[in-house]
């Protein structure tokens, strides 16, 4: 398939994103409050955003071994690792692409736990740096059920935050621009679901490694209208192809769900790998953790609380299971493949027999792979290459 006239367009937004950021300034963690943070004024940067752009460039091998030597082990997350480095070394990829001479000074530091606690060292990491205030959520963590007390104490610490934020802005929070930029996270996010579900039709439009590069807005512009607008063009861009039968992959034969991180310094060889072996990843637990399907507008800070809760990363074994087996089975996938990132065991679902329980429950076979998001020394092309083609072979003379 050509490339898809919306990844151009994209490029626009993000530049505009990007050289346009001014204070007042919040960072937050990509499934964070962001919501409340622009309804309060703020423009927002996201760290792991960078983090990813780190590994895409390929800049994180020159920085992970700066933070390591500041104390930083080489086995804990190498968004961490490599965006700490990049910030020793007084360097950022922003200055290339962007001409920016650093990456944006914030003027509150905001993170959710709900994905990890990595992000509380990182963030505090650069509260220190920047002697920036920095403000923690800490939701109750790998929930099977959500109770309404689970959501009632993550509300109570939206409401210090919006505190905290009215003293750095120096105004109350507009509770109608609350509503109104979680009723446009809402709208954005049922339109990038709708983005990836045009992969449920066989050949499919658009592949995983085409998400990870369309989700940037619903994570960086998550409760702004260009969002919105941008993924309402893609939708239609990519309806046109299923109407035209056309798909990301020439003679689609297998179909793949993906697991976990992806590999940002490889998603060309990945993408390439699958093409040639007439595969489409058609569905990912990744893409997916940005699809919120129940913010409410009326209901701004419960439905936040609910939905950020409620992320896959931050849920039990048996409420993954169950997740991932709605995805296999809407996408009607062939097989699945798990991505054992080394550095971030929390979104690598692999280790604990889950890849055995969801071939039990669904009679779709799995494989694992070793990799990693960002740092490539955990990575191998060769044994990657040998282990998937050889998975795809199997599934194919299954079929
Ligand atoms: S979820 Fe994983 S990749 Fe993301 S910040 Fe946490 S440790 Fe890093």
């Amino acid at each position: 398939m050509a490339q898809l006239k919306s990844q151009l367009i994209l490029k626009g937004i993000l530049k505009d994103y990007f050289t346009g950021m001014k204070s007042p300034i919040a960072w937050c963690t990509s499934a964070g409050p962001a919501e409340i943070l622009r309804a309060l004024g703020f423009d927002v940067y996201f760290p792991e955003n960078h983090g990813a752009l780190l590994g895409a460039s390929r800049a994180a091998e020159k920085y992970i071994p700066r933070a390591h030597k500041e104390g930083y082990d080489s086995e804990i997350c190498s968004y961490l690792t490599a965006d700490i480095g990049a910030w020793l070394m007084k360097e950022t990829p922003l200055t290339k692409i962007y001409g920016l001479e650093s990456i944006p000074k914030p003027d509150l530091i905001v993170f959710n736990t709900n994905q990890c606690r990595e992000v509380a060292e990182w963030f505090n990491f650069f509260g220190r740096e920047y002697d920036c205030p920095v403000f923690g959520i800490f939701p109750p963590r790998h929930l099977e059920e959500i109770a309404k007390a689970d959501v009632d104490n993550v509300v109570v610490q939206l409401k210090r935050l919006i505190t905290v934020g009215e003293e750095i802005i120096g105004k109350p929070l507009d509770p109608e621009k609350l509503s109104e930029t979680v009723r446009l996270s809402f709208e954005g996010s049922q339109l990038w679901k709708e983005v990836l579900s045009t992969a449920t039709h066989s050949p499919a439009p658009l592949t995983f490694f085409d998400g990870c590069i369309l989700m940037a807005p619903i994570v960086v512009l998550r409760g702004t209208q260009i969002c919105v607008d941008f993924y309402r063009e893609t939708l239609a861009e990519l309806n046109d192809f299923v109407a035209k039968n056309e798909g990301a992959v020439s003679n689609e034969q297998v179909r793949i769900y993906w697991d976990g991180m992806p590999v940002w310094g490889r998603l060309r060889f990945l993408s390439q790998l699958f093409a040639e072996n007439q595969t489409s990843v058609v569905a990912s637990t990744y893409c997916n953790s940005w699809v919120f399907d129940d913010f409410d507008p009326q209901k701004p800070l419960e439905s936040m609380a609910f939905a950020y809760t409620n992320i896959f990363i931050n849920r039990g074994e048996n409420a993954k299971l169950e997740m991932m087996k709605n995805i296999m089975e809407t996408f009607k996938v062939d097989g699945a493949v798990f991505h054992n990132s080394k550095t971030c065991f929390n979104n690598a679902n692999s280790r604990f027999g889950l890849p055995k329980r969801v071939n039990e429950a669904t009679g779709i076979d799995t494989v694992s792979f070793d990799g990693d998001l960002v740092d490539l020394r955990f990575f191998s092309d060769g044994q990657t290459r040998t282990k998937l083609e050889t998975f795809i072979e199997q599934l194919k003379f299954k079929k």
